[in-house]
């Protein structure tokens, strides 16, 4: 079985990461979606270009169709976990996380380098 990418990796949604290869190298983003297994979507990096008929969708309570126009696409597709890196805001530069086990058992993430706790951000939908 595969195991659950919550158990493997402390990056979420919502944080800046760094991507260390792959043709997007060196460009940060923020991270949309976990995907399993163990990958991850973030904003702007490896895009891919989808070309999408122009299409037609009825709505419900309407009369008139939406006309979807198609095109040429450019959609952010999953990556590795491993090709990217949650970027320090302290240290401005992609780091290794440590997790810090406080005294009544509650985990936060620690910047290796500088032990700035890293929180998660809050996301909203
Ligand atoms: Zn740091």
């Amino acid at each position: 079985m595969r195991s659950d990418y919550r158990t493997t990796t402390s990056i979420r949604v919502g944080d800046t990461v760094a991507i260390l290869s792959g043709k997007d190298a060196g460009k940060r983003g923020t991270v949309e979606r976990l995907v399993n297994p163990g990958r991850v979507v973030v904003t702007g990096v490896n895009i891919s270009k989808k070309h999408q008929k122009p299409r037609q969708k009825m709505n419900a309570g309407s009369q008139t169709p939406t006309v979807d126009k198609g095109g040429i696409l450019e959609i952010a597709s999953p990556l590795d976990l491993a090709k990217v890196a949650l970027v320090c805001a302290k240290c401005d530069r992609p780091v290794r996380i440590k997790t810090k086990v406080a005294a009544d058992g509650t985990k936060s993430r620690q910047c290796s380098r500088c032990a700035t706790s890293i929180a998660h951000k809050e996301v909203t939908k």
